[in-house]
């Protein structure tokens, strides 16, 4: 008898149909992975479907929550920083413009620019680097108001704020342990406040309960009782995201 290499299954975690790529290989252990096509579980030639669907299931809090929270596979085209084009930040367009000066970002927040919206300048010397520039502009903002919004979270919880960095993981929006602190997706700077709370109020919960248990979402609950929306929604904000 033989079992194909590859095959594409079905599971229910926590009353979910949750897809997945089973892959047989020469291997010796079982093993889990998610990244922008889903969940893949590896495993070695003679294991039995029971045993891995009870593999599965031991970890199913981490694969629903991990595939929740990925950030959705980008689009094919990446989005070149050119003169007019829109970039989100909070959630809001903001129109690029490329002019000449000495590689520095001017955020024109306001109505200045004769009523067209905010207008992200980009002053670049010649032959600078537009996206370089673009980017570094986009997590400086980022990280400054992810270190706000952390210290916000932390204070409701009575807890000091733990060091906060940047990340560009491709299957997640934050993470926390208690060696590195907070991390968190510097793209989310692209999406509205109420969406980057809830990727904020998740990590900060998880210095209380490091784990997905229900006490777990109890804590998240206190912090941002809409969160089951949430998670719908920056999953459909995050598929819809500009690639730089
Ligand atoms: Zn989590």
């Amino acid at each position: 008898m033989s079992t194909p290499a590859v095959e594409s299954r079905e599971i229910e975690l926590a009353g979910q149909r949750v897809g997945y790529t089973l892959r047989r290989s020469v291997r010796k252990t079982l093993g889990l992975r998610i990244d922008h096509r889903g969940l893949t579980v590896g495993v070695p030639l003679r294991v039995g479907l029971g045993e891995v669907e009870s593999f599965i299931r031991k970890h199913a809090g981490w694969v629903v929550d991990t595939l929740q929270a990925r950030p959705a596979s980008p689009p094919a085209e990446p989005l070149a920083p050119c003169d007019g084009v829109e970039i989100p930040v909070l959630g809001k367009p903001w129109r690029l413009r490329l002019a000449r000066g000495g590689n520095r970002v001017v955020w024109h927040e306001g109505f200045e620019q004769g009523g067209s919206g905010p207008v992200l300048e980009l002053a670049l010397r010649s032959g600078g680097n537009a996206r370089g520039l673009l980017l570094k502009a986009l997590q400086q903002r980022g990280l400054e108001l992810f270190r706000n919004r952390v210290e916000e979270y932390c204070l409701r919880l009575g807890r000091p704020a733990p060091p906060v960095s940047l990340s560009s993981a491709r299957t997640r929006w934050g993470s926390c342990s208690s060696r590195s602190g907070i991390r968190l997706h510097w793209r989310l700077i692209h999406l509205p406040l109420p969406l980057i709370d809830y990727v904020v109020a998740h990590e900060v919960a998880h210095l209380v309960e490091m784990n997905h248990s229900p006490k777990f979402w109890s804590v998240v609950e206190t912090l941002y009782p809409d969160h089951a929306a949430a998670r719908r929604a920056l999953r459909q904000a995050g598929a819809a995201l500009p690639v730089l």
